[in-house]
């Protein structure tokens, strides 16, 4: 099954993704995540991202499909994948079915999490995670016991760059230019699939499962 994870910052696809690795066994291909590991190790890569990165616009479609491209290429990707924050313009999108096609794959399913801008601001900006083991928190939905301090592994608590109110904004009005017509593209594919992003985890993941059944892939 392959999987792509749509939505705007803030909708949750980090979270789906995980469950969806864990329920499906595939991996889950983070542009945002891998963008985010070049930045930290300083590579080339990085250090060409992470202005465009901060500032809440898009790095260029060549740079991402580089990737995605080597990414996909690896063996673990053979029984399937779920794609989140990619693809995020019609170029990548083309360039993705393109790629698939070479290698008589396809994208199955679409999840698009739907949910308004003001709810992602307020998510967002709240937004924590630990800078030694990953784990996240939310100040106001899922704080940790300590101010800063993970409970899992006593790191610090930090926030990505690019969670600042103005930014938020930035990337949302981003994700309303480039990204959002591809639900159209999609939607005439005829395998969109639209979850309440404000339901609970519990609930979308429930909706999820019951979306792959009905796809009898
Ligand atoms: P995310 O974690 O998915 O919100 O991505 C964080 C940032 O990485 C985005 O705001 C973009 O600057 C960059 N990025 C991630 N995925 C893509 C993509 N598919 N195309 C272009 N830029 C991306």
């Amino acid at each position: 099954m392959n999987f792509i994870l749509f939505g705007p910052p803030g909708a949750g696809k980090g979270t789906q993704a995980k469950f969806i690795v864990d329920t499906y066994s595939i991996p889950q291909i983070s542009t945002g995540d891998i963008l985010r590991d070049a930045v930290k190790s300083k590579s080339p890569l990085g250090v060409k991202a992470k202005e465009i990165m901060n500032s809440g616009a898009l790095v260029s479609d060549e740079v991402v499909l580089a990737i995605v491209e080597e990414r996909l290429a690896k063996s673990d990707c053979d029984n399937g994948f779920v794609l989140d924050g990619f693809p995020r313009t019609l170029p990548q999108a083309e360039a993705l079915k393109a790629l698939l096609g070479k290698n008589s794959k396809k994208i199955n399913c679409v999840i698009s999490l739907d949910i308004a801008d003001e709810v992602i601001v307020k998510r967002l900006s709240g937004r924590r995670t630990c800078s030694v083991c990953g784990a996240g928190y939310h100040l106001l939905a899922d704080p940790p016991k300590t101010d800063g301090v993970c409970n899992k592994c006593s790191g610090t608590l930090v926030q990505r760059d690019d969670d600042c109110e103005a930014t938020i904004r930035k990337r949302l009005q981003v994700y309303h230019e480039q990204t959002s017509p591809l639900k159209e593209y999609y939607e005439n594919g005829g395998f969109l699939f639209h979850v309440d992003g404000t339901s609970s985890i519990q609930e979308i993941q429930t909706t999820i499962q019951s979306i792959v059944k009905s796809t009898n892939v």
